[in-house]
């Protein structure tokens, strides 16, 4: 069995881009552009908790970098750098090289560099510790919806969800839909562009983890605001298409998490720039509602009747959550 030396140097060990010093002494040294704010997220991911233990490693890899990543691409950051600290219950050398070939091919599709970590042995864990950069006074944060702003969403929310519910056995989805949504779920796509396109535009922002409306009430909160959402906004059609049950399709794309998409505000007079950055990268985005300025979080049915909605994500001390 490698030791841990052996780990590091054949599996964790790779060249970097845009770094002074990567993998190989006590610390890395990294150089921030001038005029750039250092932007630094960390996402854990256990055994049990946020996968199971079986999961297949490349695919684990890709998405303990993948959800890091996203966190960049909600403060409308460019990723640069990442770390990832490991806990491994066994030196298995296959199950570690896919592991890493996972994570690594993540980072180079989003040019970051992998530039350090820790390596023992322990109860399955990864921390991976992301870095990047975003020029003063441009990062999007949770505090800056306004009255009348837009809220928006990218991509297809929900279809992670509803291949969490056909890996476990509750749905059976449609035709080849069951692998475009087990896709969404295994390797999520971090809307980094996205963000960064998003500076200047939008007011507040972040990257849907533990469900549309749980992650929303964050920014409501931090904003001091309300929010209404127009049912008939909301982009059900592949989740229809997918599972055929109008309250499973409307229940994923509220209260699944995992598809790491971009929520975000922004003010009515900037909608035909969302609009154009939609076109420019060949990305839907959808106008799903806008904020209010009383507290509280409501539904407009089809009908024009609004009901009040329970902005619950999901919670880690609050529900017992089946791993994903
Ligand atoms: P030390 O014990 O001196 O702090 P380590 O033995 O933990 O150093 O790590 C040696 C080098 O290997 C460091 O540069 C560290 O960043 C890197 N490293 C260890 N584990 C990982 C990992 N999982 N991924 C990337 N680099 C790692
Ligand atoms: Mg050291």
């Amino acid at each position: 069995m490698p030791g841990e030396f052996d780990l590091i140097r054949r599996f964790f060990h790779y060249p970097t881009s845009h770094t002074d010093l990567g993998v190989g002494d006590d610390a890395a040294l990294l150089r921030a552009r001038p005029g750039m704010q250092l932007v630094v997220s960390t996402d854990m991911l256990v055994a049990g908790t946020h996968f199971l233990p079986d999961t297949d490693p490349f695919l684990l890899g890709w998405k303990a970098a993948a959800v890091n990543i996203s966190d960049m691409a909600a403060m409308a950051a460019e990723p640069r750098w990442i770390t990832l600290a490991l806990a491994l219950p066994h030196a298995d050398e296959e199950w570690v090289s896919a592991l890493a070939r996972g994570f690594r091919e993540c980072c180079e599709g989003y040019c970051v560099d992998w530039i350090g970590g820790d390596t023992t042995r322990g109860p399955l864990n990864l921390c991976p510790t992301v870095f990047g950069e975003v020029p003063f006074e441009s990062a999007v944060r949770r505090d800056g919806a306004r009255h009348g702003d837009d809220l928006w969403i990218s991509g297809w929310p929900g279809m992670a969800a509803l291949g969490l519910a056909q890996l476990q056995g509750q749905l059976q989805l449609v035709g080849g839909w069951a692998e475009s949504c087990l896709d969404r779920l295994h390797r999520p796509l971090p809307r980094v562009a996205l963000g960064i396109g998003l500076r200047g535009i939008a007011s507040a922002m972040l990257d849907v983890s533990d469900g549309l409306l749980g992650d929303l009430s964050h920014i409501l909160e931090r904003s001091q605001v309300g929010a209404i959402i127009e049912e008939t906004a909301l982009p059900l059609e592949p989740l229809l298409a997918a599972c055929k049950i109008t309250e499973r399709a409307t229940a994923a794309l509220l209260g699944g998490g995992d598809d790491y998409e971009l929520l975000f505000c922004v003010p009515r007079e900037k909608r035909g720039q969302v609009e154009a950055l939609s076109r420019h990268f060949e990305l839907p985005l959808h106008r799903i509602g806008r904020i209010l300025d009383k507290s509280g979080l409501w539904l407009q049915r089809g009908d024009g009747v609004c009901e009040a909605l329970a902005a619950r994500g999901f919670d880690h001390f609050v529900a017992a959550k089946t791993p994903d």
